[in-house]
C-alpha cells in the first residue's frame, strides 16, 4: 500500500503531469467563468438530403467565446469539461439555445426541418434530463440526440437503455456519432438500435481516396444502415465527388464544408434564405 502511494506521488509531481494538471485547472476556472457570463454559444451546420440536396436539418455545435483567446473550439475544452463534470451542463445549454434558435427562425418564417444536438453520456444519465426537456415546451421541429464515440458498449447499462426508450417515446431520434472510429462497435448498434448512424469523418475522407471514389468499408456501413432500415449520415463531406459517391451507395444525408461550415444563428438564417431563393428560382 505504502509502496503504491509512493509511486503515485512520484507520478503526480512529474513535470509533464504537473503541466497537464495546471492546464486543466486554468481551462476549467475560465470555463466556470464563461458559463456564469453566458459565453457559451451554438453554431449550426446544415445537413443535406443526399438525393435532392434539400436541407433536412442542422447539427448544433458548441462554441466558447473567450474575450482574450477568441473562439475556443470544442476539442480544446470538452475533454476538460467532461473531466470536471461540467459537460452535462454545457449540453443542457446547447440544447436550450438550439431550440430557442429554431423557434425564433420559425417565427420569422424560416423553417429548419430538424435539429441534432450532441449528447454526452454524462448528460444522458442526469436525473433532471426529462425535466429539462419538458421545460423546453413544445419542440419547434423534430429533435435528434447524437451520442458520441465515447459511448462504450460496456458503458451501456439497462438504465441507459431505459432512458433511450423514454426519449424515443417522446419522438427524439437517437443517432450514433462518429461511427466506425474509436470505441463504437456493432455490438453497440445491436444493443441500442439507433435511428441513424453518422459515419466518422476519417472514414469518408478515406472514401475520397479509394479508386472508385467509394471505400468498401464505408459502403459496408451504408449496407448496415439499409439492413437495419435506418438512415446513414456522412460527415466531413468536402468535395462534390465525395458527395456523389456517398449518395450512390445509399447514404441518405450529407454534412460537410462542401455545403456549409458551422455558422452562427444569424448566418444560418441568411444561408437558408439565400438557398431557398436559389432553389425556387
Ligand atoms: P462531431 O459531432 O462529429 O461534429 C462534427 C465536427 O466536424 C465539427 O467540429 C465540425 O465543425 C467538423 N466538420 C464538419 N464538416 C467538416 C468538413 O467537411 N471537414 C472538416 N475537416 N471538418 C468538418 P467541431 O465543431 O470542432 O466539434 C468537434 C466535436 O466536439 C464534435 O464532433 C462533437 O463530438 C463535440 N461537440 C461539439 N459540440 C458539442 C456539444 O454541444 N456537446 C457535446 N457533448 N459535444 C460536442
Ligand atoms: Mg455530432
Ligand atoms: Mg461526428
Ligand atoms: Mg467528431
Amino acid at each position: 500500500e505504502a509502496k503504491n502511494a509512493g509511486r503515485d506521488r512520484i507520478i503526480v509531481f512529474s513535470p509533464e503531469l504537473r503541466r497537464r494538471v495546471e492546464h486543466t485547472k486554468r481551462i476549467s476556472d475560465k470555463l466556470v467563468d464563461a458559463l456564469r457570463q453566458d459565453r457559451i454559444a451554438v453554431h449550426f451546420q446544415p445537413q443535406i438530403d443526399a438525393r435532392n440536396q434539400r436541407l433536412v436539418g442542422a447539427e448544433a455545435l458548441v462554441r466558447w467565446h473567450d474575450p482574450e483567446e477568441g473562439v475556443i473550439p470544442p476539442d480544446r475544452f470538452l475533454p476538460v469539461a467532461r473531466e470536471m463534470g461540467l459537460l452535462a451542463r454545457i449540453d443542457g445549454i446547447v440544447l436550450r439555445k438550439s431550440v430557442e434558435t429554431v423557434r425564433s427562425l420559425a417565427a420569422r418564417g424560416i423553417k429548419l426541418p430538424r435539429i441534432s444536438v450532441n449528447v454526452d453520456v454524462q448528460r444522458l444519465m442526469q436525473p433532471d434530463l426529462f425535466e429539462d426537456l419538458a421545460a423546453l415546451g413544445p419542440l419547434p421541429c423534430p429533435l435528434a440526440f447524437e451520442l458520441l464515440e465515447t459511448l462504450d458498449f460496456d458503458e451501456i447499462t439497462d438504465a441507459m437503455l431505459e432512458v433511450l426508450a423514454r426519449l424515443r417515446a417522446q419522438g427524439i431520434a437517437i443517432e450514433i456519432d462518429d461511427f466506425g472510429r474509436g470505441r463504437t462497435s456493432l455490438a453497440t448498434v445491436q444493443r441500442i438500435r439507433p435511428d441513424r448512424l453518422k459515419i466518422d469523418r476519417s472514414l469518408t475522407a478515406q472514401s475520397a481516396r479509394a479508386p472508385e471514389g467509394v471505400d468498401p468499408v464505408v459502403e459496408a456501413i451504408c449496407n448496415i444502415g439499409r439492413a437495419l432500415g435506418i438512415g446513414v449520415t456522412a460527415e466531413g463531406i468536402e468535395s462534390p465527388d465525395q458527395a456523389a459517391a456517398l449518395a450512390r451507395i445509399g447514404c441518405d444525408c450529407l454534412q460537410g464544408f462542401l455545403f456549409a461550415r458551422p455558422m452562427s444563428d444569424v448566418d444560418l438564417a441568411n444561408w437558408i434564405g439565400a438557398r431557398s431563393e436559389r432553389m425556387t428560382a
